[in-house]
């Protein structure tokens, strides 16, 4: 059984399974999610043959870091080998007043969205529960602090593997104690899954990446947005926000003449109208061998002018770790074309 992705309540009951008392789940679970074991002969607090037993019939499976690189402002991407030798991205954000980590929770991904690197080698596989929260306490034993926050907004798509994705937020709230309300799950928008996601009245937050005010050039950016019409996913979202209270992220990527014009702007100041929710402006990260590009400072600003004149709230995605291949897919992608 793997054990690096068990709940302590699972923990506890596969412990009495093996005549131990259940307290003894407790102890591994907190030798696992709070520090830091990778084998059971670390645990030093349990009776020998319990050791024994898990050494014999459990595995912890953890990432090795095989790349890492920093930018000036401190944001690290790292590239960590996973137990089947594949690898995944995940970036470390120190802030002032907190540390976020920035997930993958699929090998590459299926969304096919024209803009982005991690697209250009479709999806190779999701990731488990488990591989999931090791990208975070890996990076946080790393950054030799508490993580505060964490972002799915690595590789992939988390409501196309809604599974692991759940059970690793469940794990990452109840055993690594971080906070739902810091939890922001970012989705290409996939409609019926976040109708789910608003039915289990979770606290999490919800980012929406929607990239375009209509149909027309949404579709020309995300393919899978032929499936999901913007009406639709928009009503839903409304329902996300009015049901959970919580308010919604609509991310926005500003790239050079195909979404960033006044008039766009307008028209999805008129489409998020009266929601919950703010936009995320996110200037385009060029990847080499796509033909978008990050537009001038001046049609930024006035984009973001006149959502702000419609009264919408408008944040700007800071602009870190370029240096570092920020953008989802960048550097697994440089590493695997040498
Ligand atoms: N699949 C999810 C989460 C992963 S990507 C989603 O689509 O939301 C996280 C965010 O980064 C998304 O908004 C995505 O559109 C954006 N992104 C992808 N490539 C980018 C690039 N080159 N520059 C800036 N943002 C990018």
């Amino acid at each position: 059984m793997e054990l690096f992705e068990q709940k302590t309540a699972e923990l506890e009951s596969y412990c009495k399974q093996l005549g131990h008392s259940s307290f003894r789940g407790r102890q591994i679970a907190d030798w696992l999610y709070k520090k830091g074991a990778r084998l059971p002969s670390e645990m030093t607090n349990l009776p020998g043959s319990l050791r024994d037993e898990l050494n014999a019939s459990c595995t912890i499976t953890r990432s090795k870091i095989i790349k890492k690189s920093k930018a000036p402002d401190g944001t690290t991407k790292f590239l960590l080998e996973l137990g089947d030798g594949e690898t995944v991205e995940t970036v470390l954000l120190p802030y002032a007043d907190r540390l976020s980590v920035c997930v993958s929770s699929q090998i590459g991904c299926s969304a096919g969205c024209m803009f982005c690197a991690t697209a250009m080698c479709g999806l190779i596989r999701n990731l488990t529960a488990g591989e999931i929260i090791d990208q975070v306490l890996t990076l946080q034993e790393q950054a030799k602090n508490r993580v505060t926050h964490v972002v799915f907004m690595g590789m992939g798509e988390p409501l196309m593997n809604m599974p692991n994705v759940l059970k690793a937020i469940h794990l990452l709230n109840e055993e690594v104690g971080v906070s739902m309300r810091r939890i922001t799950v970012s989705t290409v928008g996939i409609t019926p899954a976040i109708n789910k996601l608003a039915e289990m009245d979770l606290q999490l937050t919800l980012a929406l990446s929607l990239h375009a005010p209509d149909d027309e050039v949404r579709k020309k950016l995300i393919p899978l947005a032929s499936r999901f019409p913007i009406g639709e996913l928009i009503k839903t979202c409304r329902d996300y926000a009015d049901r959970t209270k919580r308010r919604v992220t609509s991310e926005y990527l500003l790239i050079a003449g195909v979404n960033d014009s006044p008039a766009q702007a307008s028209k999805l100041a008129g489409l998020l109208k009266g929601m919950l929710c703010h936009v995320n402006l996110i200037p385009y990260n060029e990847v080499p061998d796509k033909p978008y590009k990050r537009p001038g400072r001046q049609s930024i600003a006035a984009f973001r002018q006149v959502l702000e004149d419609a009264g919408i709230e408008v944040t700007q995605r800071l602009e870190r770790g370029h240096s570092v291949s920020g953008a989802c897919g960048q550097l697994r992608r440089s590493t695997h074309q040498k």
